[in-house]
This record gives C-alpha cells, sequence and structure tokens, in this order.
C-alpha cells in the first residue's frame, strides 16, 4: 500500500491553491509492527507540515508587507537574511527581507525588516512551555532527551538552553507576580471606614515551612546549604497551592504574600491564619508577611515534644530528693493543658517549676531531659506569641496543624533539588526554578502562558470545538 500526505494551503493572495506532498509511506501486510504511524514518521511529518505552514505563513506576510499600505507600490528589497526560530516541530530558517521604506513616507532611504520586528521572541510560546514544564519535573538532561524523543527536536534543544530557559521563565513569573502585589497593595490601601464583616474565605490556613539545598560550589559541610521557604493553602475541600522561595534573595515578602493571596482569591479584608511549626528561620519568614494574617504555632510540634518529654521522664531512675516520676509526668501534662487552651504564662511556670526538681548531675538521664526540657522552654518562649486557644481551634474545625505543608516541602522541593546528594544549586537559580516548579504543580503555568499568548488560548478552543 502506498499512502501520501499532502498538504494544501489557500491564501487570501494566491487564487490557485498550493498542493505539497510532505510524506510517502508504504506498508506491507497487517501486523503489530506495521500498523499505523510509526513514531520516526510521526516526527518526520510533523517537522515537514511545520515547514511548509510557516513558509507559508511567511511568503503571505511578505507579500502583504512588500506593499506600501499609503500609496499601494511595491517596496525594493535591500537584501535578505534568516530568521532562525524554534518551535515544537523543529528548528526553522524563515527568509526575513530588508525592505526600504516608500518614498511617499518621507523617511528617506531608510530599511525595515518587518517580520523580524512581527517575530521578536524566535522561539514558540508552547516550545518554552514544554521545556519550562519538564524541566520543572526532571533534570535538564533528562528534559532534552524526553522531548526529543517524541518531538522532531533533534539539534534544538540543549541543557544549556532549558537552563536558560527557567532563568528567564522564572523572572518573567515573578515580575508578573510583582504587577498582582501592586494591584493588591492599591486594595489594601483603600480607605477604611467600610464596616462589612469580611466573608469567610475557602482558604482556611497557609502554612509555613522551610526546606535546604545543597549549594554549588562549595565542600564545607556547615556553609553547603541555603534555606528556602515554602508555603502552601489548605482549602475547605483539602487541596491547596504552593509558593516557594529562596529565604536570603526574597526583598519584599509581603508583596509575595499578597499576591499568593490574590491568586488564591483571598481578598485583602478576609482573614488568613498562618501555621508554622515555629522553627527560627519560619518564623522570621512568618513575621515578614506583616500584617497579611494571623500567626499560630503548629499544634503537632508542640505535642510532640511534650510527648517526647513524657517518655524521657519515664525513664528517669528513682531519687529519694526528687518527686517521683508520676508527679513530674502530672506537673508536665498540666502545662500542656495550657498550652491547649493558649495560656503560655502558667505552662511556662510550670516547666520551669519541672526543671527546678531536676539536676543534671544525679545522672545522664536527668541531665540530657534537663537539657531537652529548657530548649523547649526556649522554643514556647519565642513562639508564646503564637500560642492560641487550640482547644477551641479544634471544636470549630479550624486547623491547628501544619503537617500539609510538610509533604509540600518534599514535594516542591526535595523531590527535585536534593533527590541526589551530588545535585548542587545557586540560589538565584534555584530561585527561578522554583518558581516555575510551582507553577507546574500548582497546574498554572499553562493558563500563565495563555495571559501572555492570547493566540495559544485561542487556538486551544478552536480545537476542543472540532473535537
Ligand atoms: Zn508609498
Amino acid at each position: 500500500m502506498q499512502i501520501s500526505v499532502q498538504i494544501v494551503v489557500r491564501t487570501e493572495v494566491d487564487e490557485q491553491a498550493s498542493v505539497t506532498e510532505i510524506a510517502h509511506l508504504e506498508r506491507e501486510g497487517f501486523d503489530a509492527g506495521s500498523l499505523g504511524l510509526h513514531l520516526d514518521e510521526a516526527k518526520a511529518l510533523l517537522g515537514r507540515l511545520q515547514r511548509s505552514m510557516i513558509d507559508a505563513q511567511a511568503a503571505e506576510a511578505i507579500a502583504r508587507v512588500s506593499v506600501c499600505p499609503q500609496c499601494g507600490s511595491r517596496l525594493t528589497v535591500k537584501g535578505h537574511h534568516r530568521l532562525v526560530y524554534r518551535s515544537v516541530f523543529g528548528r526553522l530558517s524563515i527568509d526575513s527581507p530588508r525592505l526600504y521604506q516608500c518614498r511617499c513616507s518621507g523617511s528617506g532611504r531608510r530599511s525595515v525588516s518587518p517580520l523580524a520586528s512581527c517575530l521578536r521572541e524566535r522561539t514558540s510560546p508552547e516550545l518554552q512551555y514544554l521545556q519550562a514544564k519538564f524541566a520543572a519535573l526532571m533534570s535538564y538532561g533528562l528534559t532534552v532527551r524526553v522531548l526529543g524523543e517524541v518531538l522532531p527536536l533533534e539539534h534544538v534543544l540543549a541543557a544549556t538552553t532549558i537552563r536558560r530557559r527557567v532563568a528567564t521563565l522564572g523572572r518573567r513569573l515573578e515580575s508578573s507576580r510583582a504587577a498582582v502585589a501592586v494591584e493588591q497593595r492599591r486594595c489594601t490601601d483603600l480607605p477604611a471606614g467600610r464596616c462589612n464583616i469580611p466573608q469567610h474565605s475557602i482558604v482556611r490556613a497557609v502554612g509555613i515551612d522551610g526546606g535546604y539545598i545543597r549549594l554549588a560550589g562549595h565542600s564545607s559541610r556547615q556553609d553547603g546549604w541555603f534555606e528556602v521557604i515554602v508555603g502552601k493553602s489548605l482549602r475547605d475541600d483539602g487541596s491547596g497551592h504552593s509558593f516557594a522561595y529562596v529565604h536570603t534573595l526574597e526583598h519584599a515578602p509581603v508583596d509575595r504574600m499578597l499576591a499568593f493571596l490574590a491568586q488564591e482569591s483571598v481578598a485583602a479584608d478576609q482573614p488568613v491564619t498562618f501555621l508554622s511549626d515555629g522553627g527560627d528561620t519560619v518564623r522570621r519568614a512568618q513575621l515578614d508577611f506583616g500584617d497579611c494574617g494571623d500567626c499560630v504555632l503548629d499544634w503537632f510540634h508542640v505535642a510532640m515534644r511534650v510527648q517526647n518529654l513524657e517518655q524521657m521522664i519515664k525513664g528517669l531512675p528513682d531519687r529519694d530528693e526528687r518527686p517521683s516520676v508520676d508527679v513530674l509526668i502530672d506537673v508536665l501534662r498540666r502545662a500542656k493543658w495550657h498550652l491547649w487552651y493558649g495560656c503560655p504564662y502558667p505552662a511556662l511556670r510550670r516547666l520551669e517549676g519541672l526543671s527546678w526538681e531536676l539536676d543534671a548531675d544525679c545522672s545522664l538521664e536527668e541531665a540530657k531531659l534537663l537539657a531537652r526540657l529548657e530548649e523547649f522552654i526556649g522554643y514556647i518562649e519565642n513562639n508564646q506569641r503564637f500560642i492560641v486557644n487550640y482547644g477551641d481551634r479544634y471544636r470549630h474545625g479550624e486547623p491547628i496543624t501544619s503537617s500539609f505543608v510538610e509533604s509540600a516541602v518534599n514535594q516542591v522541593v526535595s523531590k527535585r533539588f536534593v533527590k541526589r546528594q551530588q545535585m548542587a544549586w545557586r540560589p538565584a537559580h534555584a530561585h527561578d526554578l522554583l518558581q516555575v516548579r510551582t507553577a507546574v504543580l500548582n497546574e498554572q503555568l499553562r493558563s500563565r502562558f495563555e495571559q501572555w499568548y492570547p493566540a495559544l488560548a485561542a487556538s486551544n478552543q478552536a480545537h476542543h470545538i472540532a473535537a
């Protein structure tokens, strides 16, 4: 059997339709190996289809721009050069004439390259999108191999171009986020005076946590890591979106939070709760968000530390000069009870009372317990502003734990950045990749591209109608 694939192009310029054969296929027999189109044939076919389509579009555009729109006379060609355009279906070279401007414009013998000025970006938005989407999920080298396997992209992609793409796109996402923040600030700066009670928002809390990424070019263990802050929203239906950034590179955290909340459809006057485990960097990050919301210390971390202390008390050897293990446990549980009801001061008094009963010189177990208890007291003191009435929140179905963001740290950071120990990153590049990766994980990257290139959304709709 002989199969030929032709494309027929009708333009407004030519009355006669042009027919080009783009593939000729031969098949014998009927078995799994010979049935239908092979991947190599499909790649070649798509490549040639793209070539023919772009040639036709370029020819039509050249015919249109070669005539003066004012007087209708033909413009003189000064010369030709080639534009290189990278698309999902291969790298193409497009003829781009340089034309003298018409005498009627009065601008002398100036020349212009109309196609070059129409085509400012030389990589198609869809190729940019695909490169970024895969690079957010897997290594740059693997991205090149996977895309080259299924699309006619041989010699089009390289790990270094993917890396540059990620950096450019990360910065583009950051600047569109900054624009949202400016808009949000305008909303929050509206004069007060409206006393409407805000509607309940669908975001129940925003969890904030930290992760570490290995620093490139560092061998010493101490300074070999940098911190990344990850946040995730928790919605009524249990779903949520993430954001992430390199802590030292964030100079406007309030703007980041304003933009994130706007994206999550939280209005400027709707209350938000931030939940975190109260670690030092995370606490600072949380305070950086200013008036965007109320900070709450994660209950799970408090309860876990108390449970750990209780286990240590149970392991203490008996001693006459000290109250019994049961009495010590009772004091600890009362402290926990105060914390549960949002009263850090009586809790701290009880914990300090407990520490006075202990003597580090008596046994190793007691010394360890005392050290751990003092650390816990410090933790509660540092976070006392964020200890709320957990019992009350719990009864009202409000979230009291940030565990939902811990899995987000794993998803956003660990799986891409620290999967293998030898993966090391420069902070600025990690920051860019984090912007792309969160957009991909949040399933927002495609809609960003459709905002930037509305023709993409239009072709999507046309496709759906045709289907
Ligand atoms: Zn003219």
